[in-house]
């Protein structure tokens, strides 16, 4: 099992989560408006979720339904290369993103 991160942080990122990560699995690129869990390196440790402002972080067995996708979506960050995770995932990330844009967290830099 491993920590997911879903559709809420898309646009917000503000990377409270990563500073308290004892393993620096969470993960993202200067490019992606996201911040993502890598599942191979997290310990379940829960440090990070009650850092999070819009609840976005989730034990993997404690997903939301509506958000399941998420759990493959954070496994294939690290196991596709850029253009493939684009490709399969790209729609997901900008319906999220556009969700959000009215978030009184959402990052208007990364609009
Ligand atoms: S549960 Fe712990 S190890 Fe996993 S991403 Fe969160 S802080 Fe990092
Ligand atoms: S604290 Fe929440 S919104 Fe901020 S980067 Fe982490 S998961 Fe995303």
């Amino acid at each position: 099992m491993a920590f997911v991160i879903v559709d809420t942080c898309v646009g917000v990122k503000d990377i409270s989560c990563v500073a308290v990560c004892p393993v620096d699995c969470i993960i993202t690129t200067d490019s992606d408006p996201f911040m993502l869990i890598n599942p191979d390196e997290c310990i379940d440790c829960g440090a990070c979720m009650p850092e999070c402002p819009v609840n976005a972080i989730f034990a993997e067995d404690d997903t939301p339904a509506d958000q399941q996708q998420w759990i493959e979506i954070n496994k294939a960050y690290v196991s596709l290369d850029k253009a493939a995770f684009n490709e399969k995932y790209g729609k997901v990330i900008e319906a999220a993103k556009e969700k959000n844009r009215g978030s009184a967290h959402a990052n208007q830099a990364l609009y």
